[in-house]
């Protein structure tokens, strides 16, 4: 057995299995996993002895080189998917928007563009669908034989991304029969709306007014409303961004009825709250995205609820706008800031650290939430997701101990201010490779743009049905 690379006595951590054990890779496969695999048939031999050795992250919501609120999203799918790699993160799901009265196929293919020639790991697309009255149903199927297999529905925003409950259900009926998984943005946007201009008519325009505006019974309610388009129309769903108590509630008690139901909540959840508008000026507007931070008691049970499997993935929905030019559209008015925050280079270190360091749950849970459940959810596993022989090598071979601080100054993304400044992590990944390539070793990126291939996903119902 000849291999190119052979990563030596590390921990390796699934999701269900932890031992120490060679990894062996060939033609960017894993296609030994043993121990004492023979070095004298390797090209080259990575010593992982004390470290843990992850399969790559999987961050299922990211905006990279999106428009929105006129201007562009700050990272590329260059600069976003290296910075993702220097945290671990090897495998991206983007959105591909459609706009209203297009097709589906020209969000598609424009997002493809995008990426194209730039990504330097592993990346796929959901389509936002934001009108359903032009044939986008049957489009749904041919999107879904192409291997874009998920879709993104809004209950927010009216007028721009909103969907009435009509269409959500025929959505909803067109995955149930597709194999394909619905992911929402739960909040009634109908209602935000109204609760927004009352503040602007009495002059409340501060950054903070963003987060005061949209109430957490506002993302329960669609979350309740979501889950019961979906039992209805017999589809599984996902709700994206989860923030908040009231909304893990809802999904709590779906699961527990047995429904195909699921949630993912962010790092920003789980590290800041509604404080973090205590600051001084304008600055508040690092902060404004959208679900909004919430106080601060919410924070321990999504963490809670992670561990408990009430909520099964930690996606960063990174969507990055440097606070100069771009955030300061808003100086005078909250609703003119770009809504989104820079998050995806920081979120395996972030949960490994608040998850498995500080004690509230195992590595083998971490593994799950971070890489094996979005995965499966999203059909790519196998290939993607676990260390297993014939799964892709995409590989993080991750210090427990190493304690960085998370700062601006030394991050990758491409954004002037990070939402996490100051921060002490615990657990820093080592060297990183995707597909058996070297992306990141230590602090050096050994990639190149254009190495990352677009992945056709199997259906939700191929992988978990
Ligand atoms: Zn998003």
């Amino acid at each position: 057995m000849a291999f190119d690379t052979i990563i030596k006595s590390g921990r390796v951590v699934t999701a269900t299995d932890s031992y120490v054990a060679d990894v062996g890779i060939a033609e960017g496969r894993i296609t030994a996993i043993g121990q004492d695999l023979p070095q004298q048939n390797a090209a080259k031999v990575v010593n992982a002895n004390g470290k843990l050795v992850f399969p790559g992250g999987v961050d299922v919501h990211t905006h990279l080189d999106m428009p929105f609120g006129g201007t562009t999203s700050a990272d590329d799918f260059e600069t976003g998917t290296r910075a993702a790699a220097f945290g671990g993160t090897t495998t991206l799901i983007d959105f591909a928007i459609q706009y209203k009265g297009q097709p589906l196929r020209k969000a598609f293919d424009t997002w493809m563009a995008k990426a194209s020639g730039k990504a330097v790991s592993d990346y796929a697309f959901h389509c936002i669908v934001t009108d359903v009255s032009g044939g986008q149903l049957q489009e749904m199927n041919s999107l879904v034989s192409e291997g874009v297999t998920s879709f993104k529905l809004f209950m927010a925003y009216p007028g721009v991304f909103m969907l009435d409950d009509a269409s959500i259900f025929r959505a909803l009926q067109t995955t149930a029969k597709n194999g394909g998984l619905v992911c929402m943005h739960a909040e009634n946007g109908s209602a935000i709306d109204v609760i927004v201009q009352q503040a602007l008519a009495e002059g409340k325009k501060a950054p903070k007014y963003h987060a005061l505006t949209r109430p957490t019974t506002a993302e329960a309610e669609a979350t309740a409303r979501a889950i019961a388009l979906a039992e209805m129309a017999g589809a599984p769903i996902y709700i994206v961004h989860l923030t908040c108590n009231d909304a893990l509630e809802k999904v709590r008690e779906a699961r527990d009825r047995g429904l195909p139901v699921y949630a993912e909540t962010c790092p920003q959840y789980l590290y800041l709250s509604i404080e973090n508008f205590d600051v001084p000026g304008f600055e508040g507007a690092k902060y404004v995205f959208t679900p909004p931070l919430r106080e601060k008691w919410h924070q321990e049970k999504l963490w809670n609820g992670l561990k408990c499997d009430h909520l099964q993935v930690v996606s960063t929905d990174h969507c990055p706008f440097c606070f100069k030019e771009q955030k300061e559209l808003g100086r005078d008015d909250f609703t003119k800031i770009p809504n989104g925050g820079p998050g995806i280079e920081h979120r395996m270190s972030l949960i490994y650290s608040g998850g498995v360091a500080q004690g509230r749950f195992s590595a083998n849970r971490f593994v799950e939430l971070v890489s094996t459940t979005p995965a499966k959810l999203f059909g790519l596993y196998p290939r993607k997701g676990t260390i297993a022989a014939g799964s892709d090598a995409d590989l993080v071979i991750f210090d427990p101990k190493r304690k960085h601080t998370i700062s601006a100054k030394t991050h990758h993304m491409r954004v002037d201010y990070s939402m996490f400044e100051g921060i002490e992590v615990t657990g820093m990944p080592d060297l990183v490779l995707s597909r058996g390539q070297v992306l990141i070793d230590g602090d050096k990126f050994l990639g190149r743009a254009g190495q990352g291939k677009f992945l056709r996903r199997s259906t939700y119902s191929q992988v978990n049905g």
